[in-house]
């Protein structure tokens, strides 16, 4: 949360003075503002007191005073922190190590926005291809089909044609109607033969699919007559076929078939046209149904039910078979196994496919493990049974959308050969290297290049920071508390907010070494457009990038609460009171020489139950 700045302030510092929240002893200091400043000393010596409780609460109950009362009602209200006053305070943002939302649905991908400029770049500019055939969906104008037509050699014979309703019910009533709107003729669909209904009668065993309505026959010229005629045609054929049209090449026999609507003309399936919200997972209109959006169901679990698959049928690979109530299904099993030719004393993983799936299916009278579990699903009454079942059901991937949460229509929609499920299970680095190297037409550059600068800008930001091995689909939930601290960072600086105080909790937490150096860039990225960093922090490279550095101290607790020392790096390596000093100078050594992290042990010894 962010509080309006009431009036640009030129001050250079963030002002406190006399705070003595929790330990802090009646401190006064100056924070400069658009820099980064460090807050360090030993835990509990109150480092979180100044920059949390301080601090931040003050920007946090700036923020909801300046709201109207309505509002305020509304808001838990907040206590004024133990503070005479702050001068210059900045709107502020704390970037902490809990997740913004608390949805269980929340991915990377969706707390970080990414995934939002994701779901309108697909919507834009993804091709949709039928699932079914391969085919590109797409809606044919009759300027489109006019376009293909025209350019068949000159002088070939062609049927403009439509299909006869599916609805109909009675084909000769059909064609009397027809006949009334002046259509005369019929072609079949497997041959040229042209049946004019007007003199003829139908054969009663035809069916509406054999059936073609013929609009229009003309040979092809490239010139402006046969454009217009053929246009007339094509836009009467898709009136009259509810947006479908047959082209036939009279001569190779050959149909091509076009639709007004977002479906595979060949396939007939009809597909949603893209939009944002068909992919958004947490939208009816775009989650799966089956699954409805989660990803995964609730079913077998082939995993529970064969739990080792290096063992053999014999040896009892089929855990629900080894108990004692199912000794006869057991022997049943084996024998069918024998007669089908399906080794018993090999591993389970060694079968073949087709092996495996006669073990699930059966064949015959031998209903298989599903029809196995179907009966005890049917004898879920009694308890026994459902005692069973509970041991063998889980969450499972969802079968219809592989996990991916999204309906068929969502799934097909692709940029080059990459469609959402893919990309968002691809690492954040493969996410923005499959961007980097994507190539799009002029026109599409015109209407998603600045869609791709953003993505590429956050991606980039990620990779930045430490986490280009995360997936855009990983669950939120399942983050650590410094990953999910530093997607807060990334996603606020995403944002571009300038003229703002964030506060950071000890970001180097879980940091490799080499992700500090760039940790240490991206804090000064965000100083460099304008804002104000203040770090609680021990990470020694940290302290030592800072602008200004604060230690709070001298011990923790009661002992506490007071400034030790303040200035830049080369002041703090000459003071005689800093411990971080100490360190910094290699006068105290570290216990993990690797670790450049103060030391807290013998703080913790003195004070147990102090924590920071
Ligand atoms: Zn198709
Ligand atoms: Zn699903």
């Amino acid at each position: 949360m962010t509080q309006p700045l009431k009036k640009q302030t030129s001050e250079k510092f963030i002002r406190v003075i006399n705070a003595r929240q929790n330990n802090l002893k009646n401190i006064s200091i100056d924070i400069p503002r658009n820099k980064i400043t460090v807050i360090t000393g030993l835990s509990g010596s109150g480092k979180s007191s100044l920059a949390f409780n301080t601090l931040y609460a003050e920007g946090q109950r700036r923020f909801v005073e300046s709201l109207s009362a309505y509002t305020r009602q509304f808001l838990e209200r907040m206590e004024k922190p133990e503070v005479d006053s702050i001068i210059g305070l900045p709107p502020a943002v704390a970037i902490q190590q809990k997740p913004p939302s608390h949805n269980p649905r929340s991915t990377v991908g969706t707390s970080t926005e990414i995934y939002d400029f994701l779901r309108v770049l697909y919507a834009r500019i993804g091709r949709t291809f039928c699932y079914k055939c391969g085919k590109e969906v797409k809606k044919d104008t009759p300027q489109d089909i006019v376009k293909n037509t025209v350019e068949f050699p000159e002088n070939t014979r062609i049927y403009v044609m439509f299909p006869v309703s599916p609805q109909t019910k009675n084909l000769q009533n059909e064609l009397n109607r027809l006949r009334e709107l002046g259509f005369f003729r019929a072609v079949r669909r497997d041959s040229n033969e042209i049946i004019d209904f007007e003199k003829q009668e139908i054969h009663s065993n035809l069916l509406n699919e054999d059936l073609y309505i013929l609009a229009d026959r003309l040979s092809i010229h490239n010139d402006q007559d046969t454009i217009s005629r053929l246009t007339d045609s094509v836009e009467t054929a898709f009136g009259m076929g509810d947006g479908r049209v047959i082209i036939r090449d009279f001569d190779k026999g050959k149909n091509y078939k076009y639709s007004s609507i977002y479906e595979c003309p060949d396939c007939e399936i009809i597909y949603q046209e893209p939009t944002p919200q068909l992919f958004s997972f947490n939208s009816p209109l775009g989650a799966c149904p089956h699954c409805q959006g989660f990803g995964r169901t609730i079913g077998w679990d082939e995993d529970l039910i064969i739990p080792d698959k290096s063992k053999s049928l014999e040896d009892g690979a089929i855990h629900p078979l080894r108990t004692e109530g199912m000794q006869k299904f057991f022997f049943e099993f084996l024998k069918f196994a024998e007669k089908s030719g399906i080794p018993i004393n090999i591993p389970y993983n060694e079968l073949t496919k087709e092996q495996t799936e006669l073990i699930w299916s059966g064949k015959g009278n031998f209903p298989g493990i599903n029809g196995y579990l179907k009966w005890v699903e049917e004898n879920n009454y009694k308890v026994q049974y459902r005692v069973l079942a509970s041991r063998y059901r889980g969450y499972t991937i969802c079968k219809v959308c592989g996990g991916s949460r999204l309906r068929t229509s969502a799934r097909q929609v692709y940029i080059q050969d990459m469609n959402i499920p893919k990309l968002i299970k691809l690492s954040i680095e493969n996410v923005w290297e499959f961007f980097n190297n994507l190539k799009l037409s002029e026109y599409e550059n015109k209407i998603v290049g600045q869609i791709i600068i953003e993505l590429k800008r956050r991606l980039k930001l990620l990779v930045d920071i430490g986490l280009e091995y995360l997936t855009l689909a990983r669950l939120s939930h399942t983050l650590s508390g410094g990953e999910i601290q530093r997607i807060n960072l990334a996603t606020a600086l995403g944002s571009s907010l300038v003229g703002t105080l964030f506060i950071l909790d000890e970001p180097s937490i879980g940091l490799h070494p080499t992700d500090t150096g760039r940790l240490i860039g991206i804090l000064k990225q965000m100083r460099d457009i304008g804002n104000t960093i203040l770090v609680v922090e021990h990470d020694l490279d940290i302290i030592q990038s800072a602008d200004h550095i604060i230690e709070l101290g001298p011990k923790s607790g009661e002992l506490g609460g007071q400034v030790v020392f303040q200035g830049n790096i080369s002041e703090l390596m000459t003071s005689k009171k800093s411990i971080t000093a100490e360190y910094l100078t290699g006068k105290k050594k570290f216990d993990k020489p690797r670790k450049h992290r103060l030391s807290n042990n013998f703080v913790s010894v003195i004070n147990p139950r102090e924590n920071n």
